[in-house]
């Protein structure tokens, strides 16, 4: 398909899905969910990174990405980063920044990541055959881009990237591309704030994978006060889900890391139901929670930038 003609399919696509769906509830929310809505819709197909619906995503969150004022990297025309995984399938993360306003800490760079891939469908399916990926990782997605908006209105110290992954259920193909191919100096990442989701059974807590390792314990801590939510530490260990997401590449390389979930703390029967299963829709959260916990993380993240340390690691 020519690019024009992917454009215009976008777009029409974005008009019919834009319309899809609309929040009645009374409460009124700090934050737009209409990402999660988009990404998880059936048309998306659970965006497996090798899909056309996968590339059509990534459309969608560029305009997202132009639309908040995000940068684009330095020697980058756009907000891709397109590469060939190792079977040469074309395949791309979505890539944007503000800089930092705070002379020497703009050198440093934050890095927020969340993967856009799921699964895909299931052809062996009788009946519903998407895996839709709303809490993995549609949620995640939104979060992120709830925190750009934040930082285009609040400009951060230091440099901030979004990194939006392809391939994260596949073996980590994007972040693992990325820390190889970094648009910025890789000693320069001084963080990264990891955001991916297996599900949630407590709407009064937030779990981070990866406590214990950085200075950045204290803000978990105090914005889950500011929300009144409880703070989990390191669920499920037997699961070893530290090593089981995009952060671990990160980590690999040097840069300390975390990933910032929505509330559990074992694999048990009410994550499993939706844990990968093509019942993870986007009718079945609590948006008054989701509200919550993408505000944890935006004061999450405003904590850590605001630090002026040599190092995030913990001594
Ligand atoms: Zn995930």
């Amino acid at each position: 398909m020519s690019h024009k003609l992917k454009i215009i399919f976008f777009s029409l696509y974005c008009l019919i899905v834009g319309c899809n769906h609309e929040n009645n509830d009374k409460y009124s929310y700090r934050h737009s969910f209409q990402p999660i809505f988009t990404l998880s819709s059936d048309q998306m197909k659970g965006r497996k990174y090798d899909s056309f619906e996968a590339e059509i995503s990534s459309f969608y969150l560029s305009s997202q990405f132009e639309k908040i004022g995000l940068k684009k990297c330095p020697s980058y025309k756009n907000y891709f980063q397109n590469f060939l995984t190792d079977d040469s399938i074309r395949v791309r993360n979505v890539i944007g920044y503000f800089e930092g306003t705070n002379s020497i800490l703009k050198d440093e760079y934050i890095v927020i990541s969340a993967h856009y891939d799921h699964l895909g469908v299931d052809e062996n399916l009788k009946g519903d055959s998407i895996y839709n990926g709303a809490r993995d990782n549609a949620v995640g997605v939104c979060a992120l881009l709830e925190i750009a908006k934040y930082f285009s209105n609040n400009p951060p110290n230091h440099s901030i990237v979004f990194a939006l992954f392809t391939g994260e259920e596949f073996g980590y193909i994007g972040s693992d591309y990325f820390v190889h191919h970094p648009p910025f100096f890789l000693n320069k990442f001084v963080f990264n704030f990891n955001i991916d989701n297996i599900g949630y059974d407590d709407r009064n807590s937030i779990s981070i994978i990866g406590s214990g390792k950085t200075i950045a314990d204290k803000h978990f801590k105090s914005s889950c006060d500011s929300l009144k939510l409880a703070l989990i530490n390191n669920p499920c260990p037997e699961m070893r889900l530290f090593e089981k997401s995009d952060n671990f590449n990160f980590y690999q390389k040097g840069v300390p890391s975390i990933t910032f979930c929505m509330g559990f703390s074992s694999f048990n029967d009410s994550i499993k139901k939706y844990y990968h299963k093509v019942n993870d829709e986007y009718n079945t959260l609590d948006y008054f929670y989701i509200d919550k916990y993408i505000e944890t993380a935006i004061l999450s993240v405003e904590n850590i930038d605001s630090e002026y340390v040599n190092t995030y690691w913990k001594n």
